[in-house]
């Protein structure tokens, strides 16, 4: 395990307790969260080291990484996400018309794939090796791995997307100083990440999915955001809601607190995050649109 003496954001070392919660979702070890008492920045603190990181993935339900079809849940997840691509690139169209996508943690290249039929010129990172190898050979993109990114020159991408991607990178500043060294002076960075103010984050406490421990490093509120962003010479221009998430990190939830796929309470507290996002600070899941200042 590998413990941080300062909060990754502003670098104080002054820690609290925030919450003691488990690893629900494959081994069942504890973890803790810590919060920083000057900035309020909430990090999953001790956490494994990057040589014993992949023992926390070693999983074939980590269904954001596969496409396995199997059981109603992950056939909604699977039409949830077909329908949320066509979202995506609307959004992503109001801010960037086109040119070179980069999408750190590109999984199986659906999302790459899908904006490389509208005219994008688009890359991926996937750090994981069989991932990387299906998005290759099914879509036939251009997909690195991780120190792929040491290799691209400044400035080459228009639009920088990591899709609940940024709370699993070890090196948070240098991952910050990269994605600004890669973007064009005009580009647009694309962060979505949970929300740990959010209505399901305060229901749930240590057994909200959010938290994913020890998979997620940090959990991010909006302030955390706002003092990495400018703290790295960026500027958030819009944040939006993920609403589809309130749903699904609400029934993940469930499963954690009673072994159960519970659908009404899941549903119900889903509807409630959102209904209640203004109360609770966010939405379950949020979209930050960055540029460079
Ligand atoms: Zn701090």
């Amino acid at each position: 395990m590998e413990v941080l003496k300062n909060c990754p954001v502003c670098g104080a070392t002054e820690l609290e307790l925030f919450l003691a919660g488990k690893d629900y979702f494959l081994t069942t070890e504890s973890f803790e969260i810590v919060k920083c008492s000057n900035c309020g920045f909430r990090f999953t603190n001790p956490r494994p080291g990057a040589g014993e990181l992949g023992k926390y993935y070693e999983s074939t339900d980590y269904i954001s990484h596969s496409d396995i079809r199997k059981g109603l849940f992950a056939s909604v997840y699977q039409q949830v996400r077909k329908y949320t691509l066509g979202r995506k690139r609307a959004m992503i169209s109001k801010f960037q018309p086109g040119g070179e996508l980069l999408d750190i943690g590109c999984a199986t290249g659906q999302f790459l794939n899908y904006m490389s039929r509208y005219g994008w010129n688009v890359t991926g990172i996937e750090p994981d090796e069989k991932t990387r190898t299906r998005a290759i050979s099914e879509y036939g993109l251009k997909v690195l791995p991780e120190e792929g990114l040491n290799t691209i020159r400044n400035g080459t991408f228009d639009l920088i997307t990591m899709w609940h991607v940024l709370e699993h990178v070890s090196d948070l500043n240098g991952r910050m100083e990269q994605l600004r060294n890669l973007l064009k002076s005009q580009g647009t960075l694309i962060i979505a990440v949970p929300n740990c103010d959010a209505y399901d984050a305060v229901k749930y406490r240590a057994f909200w999915a959010g938290y994913d421990l020890p998979r997620h490093l940090y959990h991010f509120a909006k302030s955390d955001m706002k003092l990495l962003a400018e703290k790295h010479g960026f500027t958030i221009v819009t944040i939006l809601p993920m609403k589809f998430d309130a749903y699904y990190v609400s029934l993940l939830s469930e499963k954690y607190k009673s072994g159960r796929m519970r659908w009404l309470p899941a549903l119900w507290n889903g509807f409630c995050s959102n209904v209640h996002s203004g109360q609770n600070k966010g939405h379950s899941s949020l979209i930050y649109v960055i540029k460079l200042k």
